[in-house]
């Protein structure tokens, strides 16, 4: 499962690049994400994890469907409930850069830990892509793939959305 590609037409326009960098690829090359590199990307963004507090330090790596990978980690607070979790840091970092056509996220706690996104991420991620995918590991270390409306069944939906 992990050496399958994420979405090949999706991800193939443009060379993927670390958040902040945009634009085709050197030469035009394609390259193809798979699940296992993504969750190398996370595993990168973990490292910035602050997680004083728990010690639970979390990495995600959010792509779009032009390539990009956005970096996002846990940021803890001393008043506990204003922590905030990696995958929404890459949510929010992205579509502060006008960037919302996300296509997969790999999430990562570590090799062996499994981290599946909360159900407040899963809300978010929905908001803009419903249907994207979702990598993390389980207990074992191994790559687990699901659609995100899978983990999130019935998610809320408010029907008037401003238009853009
Ligand atoms: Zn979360």
């Amino acid at each position: 499962m992990s050496a399958r590609a994420v979405r090949p037409a999706a991800a193939s326009r443009g060379r993927a690049r670390r958040a902040g960098a945009a634009g085709p690829g050197r030469n035009g090359r394609v390259r193809r994400w798979t699940g296992a590199r993504l969750m190398a990307e996370a595993e990168i963004a973990r490292k910035t994890a602050y997680a004083p507090y728990s010690r639970f330090h979390v990495g995600a790596a959010l792509l779009t469907r032009n390539g990009r990978v956005f970096h996002g980690c846990n940021v803890e607070n001393a008043s506990f409930g204003l922590s905030a979790c990696a995958e929404r840091t890459a949510v929010w970092k992205a579509v502060s850069e006008g960037v919302r056509d996300f296509v997969a996220i790999a999430v990562t706690a570590g090799e062996a830990g499994g981290a599946s996104p909360c159900g407040s991420c899963r809300q978010v991620m929905h908001e803009f892509a419903p249907r994207m995918l979702v990598y993390w590991r389980d207990g074992s270390g191994r790559i687990v793939r699901r659609r995100l409306g899978a983990l999130l069944e019935r998610a809320f939906d408010f029907k008037r959305k401003e238009s853009k």
